[in-house]
């Protein structure tokens, strides 16, 4: 088998609490599941600042570089505002990113049938959606040069930033999302505005080329993304794999994340290229959510994205698929129960801890087992 090693970096606020909660999800595929998972642990963020006076220390990279999966949990708080900006929390994250390549983010949306009601968008509209959004992550009008903000000298300044892609950067995340889209329903929908940008002309041609180079059994369609936008809003369900760029898919992400309903229900991935040897991608899997200072400390945080962001893992570092499913069966089963975390709660639900709702998960994983 190959090897399972985990790097757990809970972070600060809710963080801890979360991850608490996927090593008991861990322990039950050790003791049930038939997996090996070996955990080490590490600090990030501001109780690594605490700690080492870094956001992350050299040893806990090096363990993260050598680690088969990253397990992250949250970084931030108030209680770091002040702190010098390149040993700021957020530092740790961005310097996981770096060091590890992680050019492909992967976003599900997915509507558990038990939350269609919570949604924004009508019950059919939303019902049964299952979209992927892999958006490149480290390119694009956030990283490309100039960028800056230049006094004119009249009374006038300038801001700059410029969005530049080279093909290479087109290539391997279009092959993530072909690639994907094969584990999944085979159809990928590339979405840039290669009406008004020549960053978008290329985007479309080398996505193009790349499909017809081995890919021609995955169904492509190409979008602008402005009407991206509106067609994930009027009918999602027409999308399965949807790749775009940073900026776009920043957006595109959120939106489509928001259409499921809370921050505490979305899972998040990010890839870097595979090992030339082993063919492994490097990996680390988060929730889309922060650190949540506000309810830290509670028991009110709910652990579904940190538990679902380990079935990603499950799902694309280990290729465990039947683990994966099985695990979001599970998590599904028990919203279907009513069990909520406040978050998420309506008018009669349940209201459970964060501790209540890792166990309940684990019991369904149970059942489904029995
Ligand atoms: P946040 O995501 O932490 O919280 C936004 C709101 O959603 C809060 O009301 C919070 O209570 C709620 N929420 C978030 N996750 C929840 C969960 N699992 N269960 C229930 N409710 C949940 O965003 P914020 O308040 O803007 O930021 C707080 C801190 O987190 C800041 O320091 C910010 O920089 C940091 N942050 C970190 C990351 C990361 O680590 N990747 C991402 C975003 C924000």
């Amino acid at each position: 088998m190959a090897a399972q090693k985990l790097l757990l970096l809970p972070g600060d606020g809710i963080g801890p609490e979360i991850m608490a909660e996927v090593k008991k999800v861990i322990a039950w595929f050790n003791e049930k599941g038939g997996t090996g998972f070996s955990t080490d642990e590490g600090l990030v963020g501001g109780s690594a600042y605490d700690a080492h006076g870094q956001a992350i220390s050299e040893e806990d990279m090096a363990k993260a570089m050598a680690a088969d999966a990253v397990i992250f949990g949250a970084v931030g708080g108030p209680k770091w505002d002040g702190v010098p900006y390149d040993v700021r929390p957020e530092a740790g994250l961005l310097r996981l990113r770096k060091d590890m390549e992680l050019f492909a983010n992967l976003r599900p949306a997915i509507c558990y049938p038990a939350l269609a009601d919570a949604s924004s968008l009508k019950k059919d509209v939303i019902e049964g959606m299952d979209i992927l959004i892999v958006r490149e992550l480290t390119g694009g009008v956030y990283f490309g040069e100039p960028k800056e903000i230049t006094d004119l000298g009249n009374g006038q300044k300038r801001g700059v930033d410029t969005q530049v892609y080279d093909t290479y950067e087109i290539e391997r995340i279009s092959k993530v999302a072909f690639d994907l889209a094969r584990t999944r329903r085979n159809k990928v929908t590339s979405m840039e505005k290669r009406n008004v940008m020549k960053s978008g002309v290329l985007w479309n041609e080398v996505v193009t080329e790349t499909h017809g180079r081995g890919y021609e059994d995955v169904e492509l369609d190409h979008m602008l993304a402005d009407a991206g936008a509106m067609q994930l809003v009027r009918w999602p369900k027409q999308f399965d794999v949807i790749v775009t760029d940073n900026l776009f898919g920043d957006m595109l992400s959120d939106i489509a994340a928001m259409l499921t309903g809370s921050l505490g229900m979305l899972p998040s991935a990010s890839l870097g290229a595979p090992d030339p040897k082993t063919g492994k991608r490097k990996a680390l899997y988060e929730p889309v959510h922060g650190s949540a200072p506000d309810i830290a400390g509670t028991g009110a945080a709910n652990p579904i994205a940190m538990i679902a962001s380990f079935g990603m893992a499950l799902r694309y570092s280990f290729e465990l698929v039947d683990a994966a499913d099985k695990l979001d069966q599970a998590i599904a089963n028990a919203l279907d129960k009513g069990l909520r975390t406040k978050d998420i709660a309506g008018e009669g639900d349940t209201v459970i801890s964060t501790a209540a709702m890792g166990d309940a998960i684990v019991s369904e994983l149970d059942a489904l087992t029995a």
